[in-house]
């Protein structure tokens, strides 16, 4: 059950035209969005973009200069970041260094004035959730990394708030670990029943951990859909180029929609090479008009040989360059007049006959269904 596709499901936080104002500055722009229950967010959009803005005015440590904030349909504006139903993981984690493990998870506890009982019983419930039981009288400067990130998580959930605010939390952790911590925090929010909100420049962590991802370019919202969408139809050339990697050709539209049979398909020119798309939905351009032909290069067959079937888009030129990257490869194949497109297989296929290697004449294959047309 998807809440978002639910016409008549209430939004958990709603973002109602909001602009932020430094000054001159505007770092976000006239930003509405809905975020529901349960949901795992992210705000994914490189440096500058004010994700972190967005965030802030949720907690209550910034208020929007325009528009409003409801949580469960309430305007929370003005309304001070300790009485939201909101916590926030910061990147820095901002443990006390003279504090035990379990010291840090109870002190916000200690200034709600909960029960010693309670509190006691909260901190050895987070302590089991983030798996430091034995870890309770450390200090953090006696922790891992990876250890300081689940005491700050366990800090912030102790409060049991409604949505938990994670500003870029495995910002800190090496790759491995990261990747780890990225499961463990859905089988927290699962388990939790929470809503996670989390900012992030990191592509493949917003793919991993979300149930949607909300693209952001220079204060404003580019794309709000799930990964999948995400990556197989992006909305523009900006989400397409920073989700991923993929080809994109300057391309004119030769013909577009019924003149081909079908309303979803279309004829390009990328400046030289033709190029046939067929869409499952209408193309919004025109004869004539400037679009981008993208395409990502695992959906990009290369081989020695000319392809039988006439129904594919061919290309044919000569190997530039090999990436090993062990589960697959990335072939760089250069075109006559400079242009490259890039093809990814998987490396199970390097047990054929004959491997293609540096200076191979080869051909590139695609599938009319497997390329988009973007029209901005
Ligand atoms: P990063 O990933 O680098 O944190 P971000 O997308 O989270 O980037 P924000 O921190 O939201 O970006 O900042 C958005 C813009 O607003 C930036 O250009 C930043 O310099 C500006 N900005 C943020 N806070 C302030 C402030 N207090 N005064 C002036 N400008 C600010």
């Amino acid at each position: 059950f998807a809440p978002w596709t639910d016409p008549a499901a209430t939004p958990f936080i709603r973002f109602e035209n909001i602009t932020k104002k430094y000054g001159n500055f505007t770092a976000v722009s006239n930003l509405s969005l809905d975020i529901y229950e349960r949901e795992f967010f992210s705000l994914l959009g490189p440096s500058g973009c004010g994700k972190t803005t967005l965030m802030r005015m949720l907690a209550g440590f910034e208020e929007p200069t325009e528009g409003r904030i409801l949580l469960q349909g309430q305007d929370i504006s003005g309304v001070p970041p300790y009485r939201r139903p909101t916590n926030m993981m910061f990147q820095s984690y901002a443990l006390f260094p003279h504090m035990t493990v379990e010291k840090n998870i109870a002190f916000g506890l200690e200034q709600d004035r909960l029960s010693k009982g309670e509190i006691e019983a909260r901190v050895q419930e987070m302590l089991k959730l983030v798996k430091l039981e034995e870890f309770a009288r450390r200090k953090p400067g006696q922790l891992s990394g990876g250890q300081r990130q689940r005491v700050a998580l366990a800090r912030s959930l102790a409060k049991r708030p409604k949505v938990l605010l994670l500003d870029e939390p495995l910002g800190a952790l090496d790759r491995k670990l990261r990747e780890e911590t990225q499961f463990e925090l859905m089988d927290i929010q699962h388990t939790l029943g929470l809503t996670f909100l989390i900012v992030t420049h990191d592509q493949e962590e917003a793919m991993t951990v979300s149930d949607r991802i909300a693209v952001m370019d220079k204060g404003v919202i580019v794309q709000v859909a799930t990964p999948a969408e995400i990556y197989e139809a992006p909305n523009s050339r900006y989400v397409a180029d920073f989700i991923g990697d993929i080809n994109i050709m300057e391309a004119t539209v030769v013909s577009a929609g019924s003149g081909n049979g079908s309303p979803g398909a279309v004829s390009l020119d990328c400046d030289g090479l033709a190029v046939a798309v067929a869409a499952d939905q209408e193309c919004p351009a025109s004869a004539g008009d400037r679009v981008a032909f993208a395409i990502r290069p695992e959906k990009v067959r290369i081989s020695l040989d000319q392809p039988a079937d006439t129904s594919v888009n061919a290309a044919y030129g000569e190997v530039w360059d090999i990436g090993y990257l062990g589960d697959f490869s990335v072939f760089l194949v250069s075109f006559a007049d400079g242009r490259i497109i890039r093809a990814a297989q998987a490396n199970v296929s390097r047990l054929v006959d004959r491997p293609i290697t540096f200076g191979d004449m080869v051909w590139l294959t695609w599938p009319r269904d497997a390329g988009l047309v973007l029209t901005r």
